[in-house]
């Protein structure tokens, strides 16, 4: 039954998957671990932009200040970041594991302090700007693209940190701050503690009375609105402008809006836009990406299809009769992309990938296969000979064989045009 002579006549790809071009690699990646890349939530092949939005998502989801309770992910979420964030770290990673890092392949083992590392990727100026200043607030703020497209004003309600105004941020009557009488002033306390015969262990911790402060204030002069902490807690809406052309992760500054401590400078409110998955669109710089579908008919004899734009408009597009789009082919519509944040009257380029959807089995009667022969461009000849092995074509089906084993390569991803699937059998 299975006759040698090629049915040549589609494109002899696999379905959806096509392997016209390749805007970025999304190859399989060996790696001796994916702790790293699990914690933060990516694949080992995943792009530094990635790792960047993965980790900026999980940093600010488990950051002390909204997730007291969860320290030790947020140490877990800003090492794996650290490693993975250095490009050279990340190789050693990469083929050494854990361990590798740990032996401190790449400058030292140690790892730095989590709250640096936020600072630093979140713009908090650093330890010594932070000394003179109370601490910035991040806030993430979720943007859907028609948001960034069109421009938005987003009221967000925080609580901040400001000086109580009853006791002018002193914690209670002017004179009533003492020396510490638990730590005698250190604002450290040394417990000892057994652990084992003959044998103790000195343990240092913050002094829980003065919290490190070395002072407090006597408790009967204590102020009533405050509690002696200097600061209560306040809710203020801002507004943040969200212009056109913004982007994921853009930062938006309101100086001097953080938190309020005694003698200190206010910190910053940072806005960070987090945009939400977009159902049609894909944005990539001032570009937005989309795929279409088309019949096989559309595709050989051409179409007119239309396009809601972000800011609702419809764009009417046209492939000419006679044109021929082949599977996975990027067409474009200039000017149409996202607006260009500061010159929102320029706009990128709007990219339509055409997925061509091929007929089902058995569409057409035989009898009526020659006369669309006939239209086509001819078959390919083969010749077969009696020393060829005749084999049996059947359907493939991935999740029968162990394919998952030797990494993702057929695991389904929506998101953009991509490389084709290819076999590989390691
Ligand atoms: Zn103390
Ligand atoms: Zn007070």
């Amino acid at each position: 039954m299975a006759r040698g002579g090629g049915q040549n006549w589609s494109s002899g790809e696999s379905d959806g998957q096509p392997e016209e071009q390749a805007p970025e690699d999304t190859g399989d990646k060996m790696v001796k671990e994916t702790q790293y890349y699990d914690i933060l939530g990516v694949k080992p092949s995943a792009s530094p932009e990635e790792i960047k939005k993965a980790y900026r998502k999980l940093a600010l989801k488990y950051h002390p200040d909204k997730n007291p309770d969860e320290g030790e992910k947020f140490k877990l979420i800003s090492q794996a970041y650290e490693v993975l964030s250095d490009p050279k770290k990340r190789d050693i990673y990469d083929q050494g594991g854990e361990q590798a890092i740990k032996e401190g392949g790449a400058g030292g083992p140690s790892f730095s302090s989590p709250m640096d590392i936020f600072d630093m990727f979140f713009g908090g100026g650093g330890r010594m700007a932070r000394e003179r200043r109370g601490k910035n607030v991040v806030h993430q703020l979720s943007v859907t693209l028609e948001d960034l497209y069109n421009g938005v004003t987003k009221k967000l309600a925080l609580q901040k940190n400001v000086i109580c105004e009853k006791c002018e941020g002193i914690g209670g009557k002017k004179g009533s701050v003492e020396k510490c009488p638990i730590c005698k002033g250190r604002g450290m306390q040394i417990h000892i503690q057994q652990i084992g015969p003959g044998m103790v262990q000195q343990i240092q911790t913050v002094c829980v009375e003065c919290k490190g402060q070395g002072e407090r204030i006597n408790p009967k002069d204590r102020c009533e609105s405050c509690s002696g902490a200097k600061v209560i807690r306040e809710k203020k809406i801002i507004e943040v402008h969200v212009e056109k052309g913004m982007k994921d992760g853009q930062k938006i500054l309101f100086h001097g809006e953080g938190d309020q401590e005694p003698e200190l400078e206010p910190g910053d409110v940072i806005i960070v836009l987090d945009q939400k998955d977009h159902s049609v669109f894909q944005r990539r710089g001032h570009d937005l990406i989309m795929k279409m579908k088309i019949q096989l008919s559309e595709a050989l004899c051409g179409f007119k299809k239309t396009i809601k734009t972000l800011d609702d408009r419809i764009l009417v597009i046209t492939s000419k009769s006679g044109e021929v789009i082949k599977h996975g082919e990027l067409k474009c519509v200039r000017n149409e992309g996202m607006p260009i944040y500061k010159a929102p009257l320029e706009k990128g380029t709007l990219i339509i990938q055409f997925l061509v959807i091929f007929p089902e089995k058995h569409w057409l009667s035989p009898e009526k296969l020659p006369q669309l022969e006939a239209l086509l461009p001819p078959r390919q000849k083969v010749r077969i000979t009696d020393d060829m092995d005749q084999v049996e074509l059947k359907e493939f089906n991935p999740s029968e064989q162990n394919w998952r084993q030797h990494g993702e390569a057929y695991e389904e991803d929506d998101d953009g045009p991509r490389t084709g699937v290819q076999c590989q059998t390691a």
